[in-house]
């Protein structure tokens, strides 16, 4: 009997691009996709549920996880740690299920060396001065943490030509068409 495992979907892209959006899009629209939730030290914003957007867990805890060898990849990104459980994957890949994950490039990276197949998808601004239109606009961040965000984004676009694909996000449905087609 062979088994048929699943395939390992990466996306990434820079704050304010829009990847929460499409993630949300293909995870609504194709049943056999799943999300692996990751850990990290951040605190829960408000709204948030232990377990659903993140599993939040102690720096202590974190530093445990990685001495163990359970992750599939994490990174230090803003001021905290994030990171993918490699038996969450595996279990999905080993299901037959398809696996979305959603982390920043320094993670992605890890994970096409460890996994070669895995399918890296970077999601990109217009340009960068949509990109900045785009931050400033949510209201959410302070000019300070926008400047730190705008050049976070300008160090992972010179990244995205390490991906297999390259998806602009200039209009929403078609940047969400293209996601689908590339999974399916
Ligand atoms: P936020 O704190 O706004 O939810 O996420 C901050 C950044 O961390 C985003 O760029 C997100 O893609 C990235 N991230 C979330 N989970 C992981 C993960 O498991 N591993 C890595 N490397 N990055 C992650």
């Amino acid at each position: 009997m062979t088994i048929k495992l699943g395939k390992l979907f990466v996306l990434s892209g820079p704050s304010g691009v829009g990847k929460g959006t499409l993630r949300e899009n293909a995870l609504n629209g194709i049943p056999t996709l799943k999300y692996s939730i990751s850990c990290t030290t951040r605190k829960p914003r408000d709204g948030e549920t232990d377990g659903v957007e993140y599993r939040f867990i102690s720096r202590e805890k974190f530093k445990e996880d990685i001495s163990q060898g359970l992750f599939l990849e994490y990174a230090h990104v803003h001021e905290d740690f994030y990171g993918t459980l490699k038996a969450d994957v595996v279990n999905e890949l080993e299901k037959g299920n398809d696996v979305l994950l959603e982390i920043d490039v320094q993670g992605a990276l890890q994970v096409k060396e460890k996994m070669p197949d895995a399918v890296l998808i970077f999601v990109a601004p217009p340009s960068v001065e949509e990109l900045e239109r785009r931050l400033t606009g949510r209201n959410t961040e302070s000019s300070e943490s926008i400047s730190v965000r705008l050049n976070n984004a300008l160090k992972e676009l010179e990244l995205k030509d390490k991906y297999d694909y390259v998806i602009v996000n200039d209009d929403l449905d078609s940047a969400c068409e293209e996601l689908r087609k590339i999974i399916l």
